[in-house]
This record gives C-alpha cells, structure tokens and sequence, in this order.
C-alpha cells in the first residue's frame, strides 16, 4: 500500500485490463497447519495439507468446500492471522507478516463487526484514522468508498439503521478504505437472506472491475464461486488438501444473465462433482450428504 494507493479514486481498469505481473499476489508452497490441542486427550487437528496455489494479480479465486475442511484457517494463514506448521505463504513476493504490517490487506468477515456508536462514516474512516490521516483526507475517502458501494446517502446513519446487507457493504467500504491489494473475504454474504445474496454479489464485481484489487473468497455456496470467480479452488475435508481447481471462463461483465447461460449450469455441475470427488470414494454415503449439505 502506497500513499498514492490511498488517495487514488477507485480505478477503472476492467479485469481483463489488469496489468500481469511477474510477481504473484499470494504464492502458498506446500503449506500445512496442525492445530496442537489445547486439552489433555484431545488430538491434533491436522487442518491442512501440502496446499500450493498462486494468485495472480486482479484474479477472483473462490476457496469451497466442505464445513471444517480448512477455507478459514487457509484464508487467516494468507492474512496472517493464523501462523503454518510448514511451508511458505509469501505475499506481493514478501512474508505475510511483512504484508499485514504494510496493510496490503482488507478483510470481511461473515459478520461486519462494525462499531454501533460511530456513524458508517466514522465506521469506514477508522483504518485511515489508525495510521493517522487527517480529517479531511479521511473524509473525502469514506465518502468515495461509500459512494462505490452504494451508500452515499447513509454517511451519518448508525449500522443499527441499516440492513444486515448494507452492513456488510460498509464493512467491504472499510475493508478498502486504505487501497489494499488483496481483499480477503470469508462467506460475506453467508448470513443474507437469497435475494439479498445475489444482488451483494452484483455489487461485489462492480467493485472488482472498478478497482481492480485482487479477492480471495470463502464460500460453501456453489453457485456463488461459480458466479463471482475467475477461478474456484475445491478442497477436501480433513486434513484439507485442494483437490480440484475449476477455471471459470465465463464471459465478464457478468449479470443476471450470466445465471441463465448453459456454461454457467456445465461449470456449477462440475465444481459439485469436484466437490464429491474430493470426498473421496471410500467415505461413501457420509460424503454423499456431506458435499450435498452445501448450498447447490
Ligand atoms: P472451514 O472454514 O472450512 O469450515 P476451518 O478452517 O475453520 O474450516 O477449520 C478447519 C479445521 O481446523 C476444523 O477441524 C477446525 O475444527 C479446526 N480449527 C480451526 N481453528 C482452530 C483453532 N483455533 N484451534 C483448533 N482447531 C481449529
Ligand atoms: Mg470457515
């Protein structure tokens, strides 16, 4: 994150547009996370396994998979809020722990987790107010934030005045409010009503395209990867692995039509296929029940 990434207006460029770079986004190499217990008799939690996965630069990649198969702990070791037992999580070429210190990220959360005595102004102005931006400057770029999502016009509302979708809107307006490169997101919308859901991931490309910043999504929704993704990484439960990586080539900018198209129905198939595949043969029927839990 640079000052000028701060103080410039949401970008333009379309995905397409985005300038490849040598250096990936996130380049994970053969990481694994075991989860030591915390109580006596209680085993370890072996959470992840010999992942490897690069991203590039404005690419949309989804993370599914079943409940307990390691989207969080994957997403929180990309963000550095969880360390890995091996491997390497490097970020814009650097440790993640470099990457966190100069705010390369933003990051959602399934709840908002905004402040109710501050104005959703002064919710999407405090990452400007931690590192100490002036008043003004602060001003001028939760306006531009609230603006690309939507919300001009509730600057001086409290978050208990809003929906439970334009919650998490201002939540996305704070999480970009410093320009990061990478936005990490774990099930945003999990807790929308359908409707709701579908339009917050209308809102969420728009964004995308205007500002061209990286997104790293955790979803258990098939339809929703599908939809949002350049790319959608299946994994496998216990101890998680990526099993599968589905390229999305469907056609951008994408709209409620884009649900109708066959390409869609061929991709959302096979990702679900992906997903029993990865369950693997010998678990059988709990598999079954288990891949068919997630949202199709
Ligand atoms: P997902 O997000 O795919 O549902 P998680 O990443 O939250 O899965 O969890 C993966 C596995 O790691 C689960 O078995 C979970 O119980 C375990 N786990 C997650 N966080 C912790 C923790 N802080 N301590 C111990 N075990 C954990
Ligand atoms: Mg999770």
């Amino acid at each position: 994150m640079t000052d000028a990434a701060i103080s410039a207006p949401a970008a333009t460029p379309a995905p397409a547009a985005v300038s490849a770079t040598t250096v990936p986004v996130v380049q994970l190499t053969g990481v694994s996370k075991v989860f030591q217990p915390t109580s006596q008799g209680a085993r370890p939690v072996e959470a992840l396994k010999g992942i490897d996965l690069t991203v590039r630069r404005g690419e949309f990649v989804s993370l599914i998979g079943p409940s307990g198969c390691g989207k969080s702990t994957l997403l929180r070791a990309i963000g550095d809020l969880t360390s890995v037992t091996e491997g390497s999580v490097a970020v814009n070429g650097k440790p993640a722990a470099q990457a966190r210190r100069d705010r390369d990220y933003g990051m959602v959360f399934q709840a908002p987790v905004l402040f109710e005595w501050r104005s959703v102004q002064e919710n999407v102005e405090l990452p400007l107010e931690i590192i100490g931006r002036p008043p003004h400057e602060r001003a001028v770029r939760a306006r531009e934030m609230l603006d690309l999502v939507e919300l001009g016009e509730f600057m001086s509302h409290r978050p208990w005045q809003l929906s439970g979708g334009m919650q998490q809107r201002v939540a996305i307006a704070r999480a970009l409010a410093l320009g990061p490169d990478i936005l990490l997101m774990d099930e945003p919308f999990g807790a929308l009503d359908e409707m709701t859901r579908e339009r917050m991931n209308l809102e969420l490309l728009r964004i995308w395209e205007r500002t061209g910043t990286t997104v790293i999504f955790v979803t258990h929704s098939i339809p929703e990867a599908v939809f949002l993704s350049t790319r959608v990484v299946v994994m496998s439960a216990r101890p998680g692995r990526i099993t599968d990586v589905v390229d999305v080539d469907l056609p951008h900018s994408r709209d409620v039509e884009t649900r109708e198209l066959e390409r869609y129905f061929e991709l959302v198939t096979r990702v679900r296929e992906s997903l029993r595949r990865g369950e693997g043969p010998s678990s059988g029927g709990t598999a079954r029940v288990r891949a068919e839990g997630l949202s199709a």
